[in-house]
């Protein structure tokens, strides 16, 4: 045996994305202790960065040591309890996982489904919370990286306020690509992770849940069935907010340090573009895409309007193989671009334009590529 070569690759799949080099770098600064005030004051300025990226004030907020599923986990487990009941809306993959979380939990799970490629329909949702007035949760996923649709999260929360429902909002491949404003929008709970419009490496779930959310697990009647993710027990060690910066942190688990050390530098990266700007560039570099993929003739799966600028389906065109394409991309290119998932395999390819890959370099790269196909 030897060391593991890897070829580079240019990811513009669904995630992970490229990995900004000064990330790479981060990652092997050398480990400390997880419990070292070098690293508990790092974690105070990744928690005060993420509340910038997802513009919140939310004391509680912080990054889950595992991926973005991992982050939805920890949203719906310490929300639910037995019995309670979950307006979930499924317009894609997503979606259905987190009807499974509410089953699992032992919520009762309101479905609303929306055909794959469209939004969540904000009328459905109304007239669902009139009709279930004792649900206490709405939960919807705010960009559907399955169909590369972008749901109107500030109505839909709007909604939910309406009718006294807190909100779980799946933001995984929103935020830093897309307009997302947290407190503005009135959202309690929200997840994303770090391998998709943050440019660093998977592993980790940025969450914030609002003082209301807050209020409802403090309240809660049962134990939170999962030990790791009880954040009551979590936040000994990330610290309870602002108020009590300065208590003292105890081991809950090791943090992924290195893996911190990496959103640190994503997010650092962040603040020095400026949040707008980037979702500037996600726009842009959308515009590009589009205009480049209709002049070979390819259209959308998604109305306009509807888009996202992180993650565009479009329909394969007739008699183009999916697989040997997709193949011969990674092969001859080194570029990796995503699958159609469940009803879309073999009819749809999801070419991600994520972080530090939303570059017009990448979507000449990538459209000229396909024109040789
Ligand atoms: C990628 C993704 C997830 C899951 O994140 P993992 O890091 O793969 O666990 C969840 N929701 C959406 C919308 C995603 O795009």
């Amino acid at each position: 045996m030897q060391s593991y070569n890897i070829t580079k690759r240019t990811l513009m799949g669904p995630g992970p994305s490229d990995v900004h080099p000064r990330i790479l770098s981060a990652l092997s600064k050398p480990t400390i202790g997880h419990l070292d005030p070098q690293f508990i004051t790092m974690m105070d300025e990744i928690k005060s960065m993420l509340q910038y990226a997802f513009q919140t004030k939310n004391s509680l907020t912080m990054a889950v040591s595992a991926p973005g599923s991992a982050g939805m986990e920890t949203c719906f487990v310490n929300l639910i309890e037995p019995g309670d009941k979950v307006v979930v809306c499924i317009n894609g993959v997503f979606g259905n996982r987190m009807k499974e979380n509410v089953e699992r939990y032992g919520g009762e799970c309101i479905v609303i489904n929306d055909t794959w490629g469209e939004v969540v329909n904000p009328q459905k949702v109304e007239d669902t919370l009139k009709q279930h007035s004792d649900a206490k949760i709405l939960a919807f996923v705010h960009a559907e990286t399955s169909t590369g649709a972008q749901s109107d999260a500030k109505t839909l929360c709007e909604i939910a306020r309406k009718y006294d429902c807190l909100t779980i909002v799946d933001a995984v491949t929103s935020l830093a690509g897309s307009p997302l404003k947290l407190d503005e929008w009135g959202i309690d709970a929200i997840y994303s992770g770090t391998q998709k419009c943050l440019s660093c490496v998977p592993g980790l779930s940025p969450i914030s849940l609002s003082d209301k959310a807050v209020e409802c697990i403090k309240n809660r009647k049962t134990k939170v069935v999962s030990w790791f993710l009880d954040l009551s027990l979590v936040m000994a060690y990330w610290g309870d907010g602002n108020a009590n910066a300065s208590a003292p942190r105890s081991y809950h688990h090791t943090a992924p340090i290195n893996a911190l050390y990496g959103l640190h530098e994503a997010l650092v990266l962040l603040k020095e573009e400026g949040l707008e700007n980037a979702w500037k560039r996600h726009w842009e570099n959308h515009l590009l895409l589009k205009n480049q993929l209709e002049e070979m003739g390819m259209e959308f799966v998604v109305k306009e309007g509807d888009r996202l600028p992180q993650l565009n389906s479009v329909w394969i065109p007739q008699g183009k193989d999916d697989g040997a394409i997709r193949k011969r991309l990674l092969n001859e290119y080194n570029i990796e671009i995503g699958a159609g998932l469940a009803d879309f395999a073999g009819k749809v390819w999801r070419i991600g334009l994520m972080g530090y890959a939303s570059h017009p370099t990448n979507v000449l790269l990538v459209t000229s590529a396909l024109k040789n196909m």
